[in-house]
């Protein structure tokens, strides 16, 4: 039976790798800082008894075992995710990526065969000059804007680990991460889909940020999860692996998506683009398919459908208007 530690399992992400491995039979210790996470999500998983919880700060020094057995790898999913909450804190945001890297190299000199899966991101790319995005592009970020408490801690975080491995070989993996979305995502995460949902939910307008024209590729969580569990696999490291969906849509053909799921027209409401906000965003997943066997299988109307159904659960529809 392997033994993982999931750092940030209790954000939505996490929780449902947390379920998934749980599901194949494996023991999990999760740790959250609980800054944007919720032990709700961890609710099926705390019936378990392959599963434990612990309040614990990723920057502090990391546990190696769980049960009294070592663990056998860290799957490194704590960070604030969603522009509205890594901008809170930036020095949360910042710190949490940079020192939770230096935690896992040296929990590494304790246990040099660990297995590590990084959870990195598209965001490491910025605001992109080439499209679609390749592992090999470097990028183009603001390494002094908003967005780079996330962006740069992100882009560190690659570096500690490479580096780590190029002095010493281990079993690693980046995954480089599109916008996922899917049941759980908390109601006040800020990202597109969680707000969308919310507000068509209580038949409030869709704040669309500009003129909706820039792009993102949405992958479903379920999708995103297969690739950690093919990741964890995986002996050799052969640079990092975009993970997503290839298909790419505005942020107004978000709308319509949305729109399509509910069975109902939608008013939106134009805001101010963010500062940096990417224009333009979809993977090449060619790495992705050869080493991870990976390609999506939750089309976005289907994805969408079943995210909605989760929302309907927990979004209270306010009186005074109807969707
Ligand atoms: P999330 O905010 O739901 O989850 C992040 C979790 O990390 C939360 O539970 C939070 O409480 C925890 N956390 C934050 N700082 C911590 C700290 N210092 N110590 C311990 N725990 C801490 O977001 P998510 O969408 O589930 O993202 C999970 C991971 O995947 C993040 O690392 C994120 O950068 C990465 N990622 C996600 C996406 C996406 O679209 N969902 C895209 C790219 C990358
Ligand atoms: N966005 C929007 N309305 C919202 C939230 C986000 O138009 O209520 C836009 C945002 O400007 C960005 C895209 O949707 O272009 C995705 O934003 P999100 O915060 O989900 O993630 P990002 O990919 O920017 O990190």
């Amino acid at each position: 039976m392997a033994r993982w530690l999931v750092t940030g399992g209790a954000g939505f992400l996490g929780s449902h790798l947390v379920d998934r491995l749980l599901a194949r039979g494996d023991e999990v210790l999760a740790i959250d800082n609980l800054y944007t996470g919720s032990e709700e999500n961890l609710r099926a998983a705390k019936q378990n008894p392959r599963f434990s919880f612990r309040v614990a700060d990723v920057r502090d020094p990391l546990p190696a075992e769980t049960g009294g057995a070592p663990i056998d790898g860290v799957l490194n999913l704590a960070c604030p995710a969603s522009p509205v909450h890594y901008q809170r804190d930036p020095h949360l945001t910042l710190t949490t990526s940079v020192l939770g890297a230096l935690r896992i190299v040296e929990l590494l000199e304790e246990r040099p065969g660990l297995r590590v899966v990084q959870a990195s991101t598209s965001e490491v790319y910025g605001d992109p000059d080439v499209h679609p995005q390749p592992e090999s592009y470097w990028g183009k970020v603001n390494p002094i804007g908003p967005r780079a408490c996330y962006d740069e801690g992100k882009r560190v975080a690659e570096t500690f680990l490479v580096d780590a491995h190029r002095k010493r070989p281990f079993p690693l993996q980046i995954l480089r991460l599109f916008n996922t979305y899917g049941p759980r995502m908390a109601l006040d995460d800020g990202r597109v889909v969680s707000n969308y949902l919310v507000s068509a939910l209580r038949g409030e307008p869709l704040t669309v940020f500009g003129e909706g024209t820039q792009t993102r590729s949405f992958t479903y969580v379920d999708d995103t999860v297969s690739a950690f569990v093919a990741a964890l696999g995986l002996d050799h490291f052969d640079g990092p692996i975009n993970v997503g969906n290839p298909e790419e849509l505005t942020v107004r053909e978000l709308v319509d998506v949305v729109a399509a799921a509910l069975g109902a027209p939608l008013r939106v409401e134009h805001r101010p683009l963010p500062v940096d906000d990417p224009r333009q965003r979809r993977p090449d997943i060619s790495r992705a398919r050869a080493r991870l066997g990976f390609s999506p299988t939750v089309l976005v109307a289907e994805g969408m459908q079943k995210t909605l159904a989760d929302f309907r659960g927990r979004v209270t529809p306010n009186p005074v208007s109807t969707p």
